[in-house]
């Protein structure tokens, strides 16, 4: 009764349409309520023709009129749709933003964001990032015209020595992927702000759960919905977020523009995944660092890259920035290739697969995998060695897990 009054106070609180119409996110919810609630109700309740509990899943291209020059609240499914406009609004209200707008993927999100620039612009990207934006920006966005910069930002002057007058946008991704390497996201976000930069961060391996970049100082989030946020392996999607009225606009146009929003399927499943979001990430963040620190002693382990490990380079950032480790981290097996390739064809439990932040556990070979779409010497100074192995934590019982590692090292 309690959920559904509350639930009802947002329903008048946010007129129905504006989102769909003008790009603009209402969250009455943030502020007062804390994660789990959010993760559950916001953006969304009871359907106003049936009271479905569950958002329904509006699978329809168009919307009748009401009559000459009367709209429905949603004319056309890429222009809105309502269960796309209830995981936006949940989504942004997760991050702590104003505008929420999902895509058909992650990438979608990218190119769509990215689309914001054009010929004579600049861009200065974290160089040890995410294999498909890499080639995006070198293989796509470059194609435009757009100047692209790759710099270690962990080196604040490197920053500031590649800023030009024509940069418009610094992007990067912390933790890193595969090396999770972090970034200090107030710091870059305290240098871009007088000049008038834009900061986008893809948030992908954290969730809103651990991390919140907007709260950072952060301009746009960017999350590849595939992954934690959904959380089951059985859909690809993305996410831009943010609380700045220009860019929100702005995304909006695009997402309109170039058709590159999720559907309304993708969008059920992915609010529904929401829902378990913080219990995932405990569990995921625990089974994670147990298994982290039982790497960490095993003899045939070189090193293992896990921001909650004490002896991680950067662990009094990620104590201060992030609330969790999420469960993807890697490892360096002592060797080389074959010893890492022994290692992720043995085991049996992790399934040797691209993609991470499933229920199920799962093991992959960057240099070959995920990051094979990188120039070599690119990874090769990143430090994307070829006995790097990463592995996506899920949430099987731990001991399950460490038992299964303990007879796959017996192989290599
Ligand atoms: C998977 C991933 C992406 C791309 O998302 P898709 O949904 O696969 O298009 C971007 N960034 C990171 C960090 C990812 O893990």
């Amino acid at each position: 009764m309690r959920t559904r009054n509350l639930a009802f106070a947002v329903c008048i609180d946010r007129p129905y349409n504006c989102g769909a119409f003008l790009g603009i996110n209402f969250n009455k919810w943030t502020g007062y309520m804390r994660f789990k609630t959010l993760s559950i109700h916001a953006g969304q309740e009871p359907d106003a023709t049936y009271g479905a509990v569950m958002t329904p899943i509006y699978q329809t291209s168009t919307f009748a009129f009401r009559g000459a020059n009367d709209p429905p609240p949603f004319d056309y499914s890429r222009s809105g749709n309502p269960t796309r406009k209830a995981l936006e609004d949940c989504i942004a209200t997760l991050e702590g933003g104003k505008y929420g707008y999902v895509f058909g993927t992650g990438m979608a999100a990218e190119t769509t964001f990215f689309a914001i620039y054009g010929a004579g612009d600049h861009i200065i990207v974290h160089d040890d990032l995410y294999g498909g934006t890499y080639r995006l920006l070198t293989k796509v966005i470059a194609n435009k015209g757009v100047a692209i910069d790759f710099v270690n930002l962990r080196d604040l002057d490197a920053l500031q020595r590649a800023i030009r007058p024509e940069t418009k946008c610094i992007w990067l991704e912390t933790p890193t992927n595969p090396l999770m390497n972090l970034l200090d996201l107030k710091a870059i976000a305290d240098i871009a702000k007088p000049r008038g930069i834009v900061t986008a961060c893809d948030n992908t391996f954290c969730s809103p759960y651990f991390q919140r970049p907007l709260e950072f100082g952060i301009d746009v989030v960017m999350h590849s919905t595939t992954k934690y946020l959904n959380g089951h392996s059985d859909v690809v999607g993305g996410a831009l977020i943010t609380n700045d009225d220009a860019l929100g606009k702005q995304i909006y146009f695009l997402q309109n523009a170039m058709g590159t929003c999720a559907g309304p399927m993708d969008c059920f499943l992915v609010l529904r995944g929401i829902k378990t979001l913080a219990l995932r990430m405990e569990e995921h963040n625990k089974n994670a660092l147990e298994i982290a620190r039982w790497l960490a002693a095993h003899p045939k382990v070189e090193v293992v890259l896990h921001p909650g490990l004490e002896s991680h380079p950067q662990h009094a950032l990620a104590k201060k920035q992030m609330k969790g480790y999420g469960g993807t981290f890697s490892f360096k097996v002592k060797g080389d290739r074959d010893e890492a390739f022994r290692l992720v064809s043995n085991t049996k439990l992790f399934t040797l697969a691209i993609s991470l932040g499933g229920v199920e556990s799962l093991i992959e070979h960057p240099w070959t995998m995920t990051h094979s779409s990188m120039p070599e010497d690119a990874r090769a100074s990143a430090g994307i060695t070829q006995n790097l192995v990463r592995v996506s934590v899920g949430l099987e019982d731990v001991q399950d897990l460490i038992a299964d590692f303990e007879q796959a090292f017996k192989q290599v």
